[in-house]
């Protein structure tokens, strides 16, 4: 079960991982688009653990409508709003439940549904989505008694979206350059994940 107190430390986790990788979050997105992808991540999160904070909450869907909210004000660029309907959505299924596994794919699933329709996009266009699809297909397999298997799997999705063109944002302007990178929300999703494995555990 997700607690309040999980979901705190889940983004203080992920704000240290941003923190972190924030060169090689940078190096992927100037492969393949702006180079901007590490800033707004670190910078998102940074502002995240800030706001939650200095915030009571009873409830972690509430403290990922703040988180939600958050992002979408700080994070500019593609993965900014994206996020924020990610973690808006989530908040949305959880409200009010006990955020068992069962719930958690629930509310993958609303976050993959927001992305889809907010970035005109389909699994397997080499972005985050593609993650996000794994995890929520590992949730629906398997039970949660090893959470940091999860790591195994968002790895092998960010290998995988090396051989993939991208469609959709800024690397879809190379066309078939696209091809041989790994993709710099894909990566930011598995810095994610990877928190919350870890929260799990
Ligand atoms: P920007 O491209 O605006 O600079 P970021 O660098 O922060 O934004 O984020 C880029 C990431 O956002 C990409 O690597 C990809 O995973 C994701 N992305 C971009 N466009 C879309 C889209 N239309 N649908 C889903 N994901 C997208
Ligand atoms: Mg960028
Ligand atoms: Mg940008």
């Amino acid at each position: 079960e997700l607690t309040v107190d999980m979901a705190i430390n889940w983004m203080e986790i992920a704000r240290d991982k941003y923190k972190e990788n924030k060169e090689t979050l940078t190096m992927l997105d100037q492969a393949i688009g702006d180079g901007d992808h590490g800033i707004n991540m670190a910078r998102g999160y940074q502002a995240v653990v800030e706001k939650i904070a200095e915030t009571e909450y009873d409830h972690p869907a509430d403290v990922l409508k703040s988180v939600a909210m958050t992002l979408m004000a700080k994070v500019g660029g593609a993965s900014g709003p994206l996020y924020g309907t990610a973690f808006m959505n989530m908040s949305m299924v959880m409200k009010g439940k006990t955020v068992d596994q069962k719930v958690l794919k629930e509310a993958i699933d609303h976050a993959i549904t927001g992305m889809k329709q907010r970035g005109k996009s389909e699994i397997g266009e080499k972005t985050l989505l593609d993650v996000w699809d794994q995890v929520s297909s590992y949730l629906d397999s398997e039970d949660l008694s090893e959470p940091k298997e999860i790591i195994e799997v968002c790895q092998a999705v960010v290998e995988d979206t090396k051989q993939i063109q991208a469609t959709k944002g800024r690397a879809s302007y190379l066309n078939e350059r696209s091809i041989g990178h790994e993709d710099p929300g894909s990566m930011s999703s598995f810095y994610l994940f990877e928190a919350l494995a870890e929260v799990l555990e």
